[in-house]
């Protein structure tokens, strides 16, 4: 009865992010009403694996009484102090010093948002300020790549190309402009990582050069695309990106919004190939999700001319919960988890996965495995020569994730027929095992749905 109530409520008054309106409607909600772990427990009583992490951001996984405590404590203590008036809170400034500490290079900068959106934009709008400042307003055209994600917000998606985050919303802006995507396993170039490169380099040039390198701003891409598929850059390509940007003059911000915090092995992907962006984006795994936090990561040099540029004037970009202090004491708490064994844990966990997903490779419908640590895509098709997407008419993303959740797991099912993992950096091998072996059912029952028998 409850839960059947709960349905009616939320079909007419909550509007879901990302959704359907009539979709949902007609299909409902299903209320997760307690998390322990890896494992979620919905309303009727379900008990199901989280390879997801929420929405890629439970690093910690749920019900750490630690990060409980750190909140209630800060709660009691001072649920809130603005940073505005040269005002401030002990949380809030021991996670900026702990964040630059971590990051590399002279990022020693922090501006705290609510979440990933809002630090991109909090970026555009640094940059913009940046370049004025140095007397070079005209710079303020922006690349990204295709099949990225920045975010939601009205900026930060017109930096995303996903189509369904512009269509009827009058995104991208004309200073917005996209370069191709590395993505291996579809790359017109072909597999080879030193073509990949090449093309990438070539094409970003192609457009500096188009636009004018007086004219561009910035170049945004993720260390793996996340919501795009997962995709993952052949190795040296996001340092040979930041070269190619110092050389023509042009900002390089790293959005690590999912990759941060474990995902892939180390707190920032970059570090792996030893790159200093301008900027690094952070947020989900930042706070695991008990809070809502972001962060932008500010290079010195870049914080020097925005600092001289204003001198004694007001910067005026500041949200009433920046710096928040109960997110922030949520955030130390959870770096301090990482450090305690949960980035050890998830580099473990990390090999067993990528490992379990490559076994799946020999499925009939598996034409793509792909990951680097908890970040993990197996992409399907109904022709491994051809790589033929699955069919719209098979509803990939909708009836992927239906089957998912009846054998007990969630994963994100991507539009084009792709399942994404990215499990709590908790989890124990034996909990990664039992996830992949519930995606092969989800495979095999993908496989009997008479939509994808018949495009095969
Ligand atoms: N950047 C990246 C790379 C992301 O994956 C996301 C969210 N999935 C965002 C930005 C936006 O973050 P948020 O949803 O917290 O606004």
């Amino acid at each position: 009865m409850i839960s059947n109530s709960l349905v009616e409520l939320d079909r007419q008054h909550l509007i879901h992010p990302l959704s359907s309106f009539r979709g949902h409607e007609r299909d409902g909600v299903r209320v997760i009403q307690s998390a322990k772990g890896a494992t979620l427990t919905d309303v009727m009583g379900h008990r199901l694996l989280d390879g997801f992490a929420g929405l890629w951001c439970v690093n910690a996984g749920y019900g750490q009484e630690s990060i409980v405590e750190a909140a209630a404590e800060q709660m009691r203590r001072l649920p809130y102090a603005t940073g505005y008036f040269d005002l401030g809170s002990e949380p809030a400034i021991r996670l900026a010093s702990q964040l630059a500490e971590r990051a590399p290079g002279d990022l020693d900068h922090v501006y705290f948002t609510l979440g990933g959106s809002d630090a991109v934009d909090s970026t555009v709008r640094f940059i913009r300020y940046y370049n004025h400042a140095r007397g070079m307003p005209e710079k303020d055209q922006f690349i990204s790549l295709a099949q990225g994600f920045h975010g939601s917000s009205t900026v930060g998606a017109g930096l995303t190309a996903l189509p369904g985050f512009h269509a009827g919303f009058g995104v991208p802006f004309d200073w917005q402009h996209k370069i191709s995507s590395h993505y291996v396993y579809r790359n017109p170039v072909g597999p080879d990582p030193d073509a990949i490169i090449a093309a990438s380099l070539a094409e970003l040039r192609a457009k500096v050069d188009e636009l004018g390198a007086e004219r561009v701003a910035a170049f945004y891409a993720e260390p793996i695309q996340g919501s795009g598929g997962v995709l993952v850059p052949p190795p040296g390509w996001m340092k040979a990106m930041a070269e190619a940007c110092r050389e023509l003059e042009i900002l390089f911000v790293v959005d690590e919004v999912i990759t941060g915090f474990g995902r892939t092995g180390p707190i920032f992907a970059s570090s792996e190939e030893d790159i200093v962006p301008d900027f690094i984006t952070v947020a989900k795994g930042l706070t695991s999700g008990y809070a809502p936090l972001g962060a932008v990561l500010m290079a010195d040099h870049v914080y020097q001319v925005i600092a001289e540029g204003a001198g004694d004037g007001l910067i005026g970009h500041g949200y009433t919960y920046s710096g928040h202090p109960v997110s922030a004491a949520v955030g130390l708490e959870v770096l301090r988890l990482y450090d305690d064994g949960l980035l050890e844990n998830g580099r473990r966990a990390g090999e067993r996965l990528m490992a379990g997903l490559h076994g799946l490779a020999d499925h009939p419908l598996v034409g793509d495995v792909r990951g680097r640590g908890m970040l993990a895509a197996v992409e399907l098709v109904t022709d491994k020569a051809a790589k033929t997407p699955l069919p719209a008419a098979s509803q990939p993303s909708k009836r992927i994730f239906d089957r998912a959740y009846r054998n007990g797991l969630i994963i994100r099912a991507f539009g084009n027929g792709g399942l994404g993992f990215a499990p709590p950096l908790c989890c124990s091998l034996g909990e990664i095992d039992e996830m992949v072996e519930r995606a092969r059912r989800v495979l095999d029952e993908t496989l009997d749905d008479p939509d994808i028998r018949a495009a095969m």
